[in-house]
């Protein structure tokens, strides 16, 4: 049994720096506007910092490049793929036949990952993309755990496997959905998804012998979302993951927060390190709690325990807003003041969380004075883009450059 790796969303070269901090192995982005998050694309400038940082710092990052590319769009295509050749990028993430073949003939020595958007279900179609050039499968979201063992113990040794064990889940089948583009003219196939599923719906019956007399169907007074996912959670189950040989566990959300992508980061990079270093003594709960602590949809395991689950729609269409929110960012660690980043508004008396990277365990304190940046003098709230971006606190404990902070609502 290998540690499986844990790969991180990054949006940004900031959102790659801190999901690095909290403990990723690996970081997946997108390329101009050819990948399924084509509103999280990093520019090239920024994909170049992040690969060189990561390197540096003897870690990966994969580039998506997981559209269903028209003809039209494969001069782009070739161009991107020269582009990450020259970075030496990790790997490139793929759900298209001609992109994977581009990649082949472009830049035959950058690892192809057939991305989930492939629907990939069967250890069948998995040797179907290795004898195709694929060194990874990321496995289609749909499958529950008896499925993975299975497609796990009959590929090719060299070929990996990577799962979704984070975020937000599609009504549709893993994004073979036309709900965005025919509601809002994006489509998703081509990364560019409204999310339509998420929003609510005015649903009426007519009875056939009363035409125009059409009755609303209602859930509650929060509203109708008939096609609203919760999000996805397998904390509970990394015991049997990591057991199963996958080879890398993914965090979805590359347009998530940095502060979402450290809280998320952190709970399973602990909870991984935890169990493999005591497999005796799991105990998903603390990391449970952690990540109930940035705002999700509900969480679901989907059908990773049982394919009959059937609780995994959101029918409140809310975002759950837990106690807690993003409060600031260290910038600068002094013994007596040190600098922050403000993400919220911040008032003396306020009772905070510094989260600590491969920590579980948050250092919580109470702001009891704070200090104008410029001026030192004392303020007793401060909010992000009144005085200007950061200000000066005690911090309890001895932190780092870019140590998540947050707020208790
Ligand atoms: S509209 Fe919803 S189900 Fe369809 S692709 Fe977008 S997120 Fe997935």
């Amino acid at each position: 049994m290998e540690k499986p790796e844990l790969l991180a969303p990054a949006g940004s070269f900031e959102k790659a720096k801190v999901a690095f901090l909290y403990g990723a192995d690996a970081v997946y982005c997108g390329t101009g506007a050819l990948s399924l998050r084509s509103r999280a694309e990093v520019d090239n400038d920024d994909l170049a910092k992040t690969i060189e940082y990561a390197h540096s710092i003897g870690k990966k990052v994969y580039a998506a490049i997981n559209i269903y590319a028209p003809d039209e769009m494969y001069s782009e295509i070739e161009r991107q793929v020269a582009m990450l050749n020259k970075l030496a990028v990790d790997a490139i993430i793929v759900s298209d036949g001609g992109v994977i073949d581009t990649i082949k003939e472009l830049a035959p020595d950058i690892p192809i990952h057939v991305s989930t958007q492939a629907n990939s279900l069967s250890a069948h179609t998995a040797r179907f993309w290795y004898k195709n050039g694929a060194s990874r499968i990321i496995l289609s979201r749909e499958m529950n755990k008896e499925q993975i063992k299975n497609l796990i113990q009959n590929i090719p040794q060299g070929l990996e496997t990577e799962i979704f064990i984070h975020g937000a889940i599609c009504w549709a089948y893993s994004g073979r959905c036309y709900l965005s583009d025919f509601l809002a003219n994006r489509n998703a196939n081509l990364g560019d998804c409204a999310q339509s599923c998420r929003w609510a719906y005015n649903i009426y019956i007519e009875e056939k012998n009363n035409p125009g007399n059409m009755m609303p169907i209602e859930e509650d007074t929060n509203g109708t979302y008939v096609l609203s996912s919760k999000d996805l959670c397998l904390v509970k189950s990394i015991p049997e993951i990591v057991e199963m040989g996958v080879t890398s566990l993914k965090i979805e959300g590359r347009l998530k927060s940095e502060y979402y992508v450290a809280s998320v980061v952190n709970a399973y990079r602990n909870a991984i390190d935890d169990y493999i270093n005591d497999k005796d003594n799991y105990d998903y709960t603390k990391y449970l709690k952690e990540l109930e602590k940035v705002k999700t949809r509900g969480l679901t395991e989907f059908f990773f325990q049982d394919k009959n689950n059937k609780d995994f729609q959101e029918f409140d269409g809310k975002q759950y807003n837990p106690d807690y929110e993003y409060g600031a960012q260290v910038l600068e660690y002094n013994e007596d003041k040190s600098i922050i980043k403000i993400g919220n508004k911040l008032t003396v008396g306020d009772k905070m969380e510094i989260i600590i990277p491969n920590k579980i365990n948050v250092e919580e304190f109470t702001i009891n004075k704070m200090w104008d940046t410029e001026t030192d003098e004392e303020v007793d709230t401060v909010n992000p883009g009144k005085l200007g971006q950061s200000v000066k606190i005690h911090l309890p404990i001895k932190c780092e450059q870019g140590w998540m902070i947050r707020r208790k609502k």
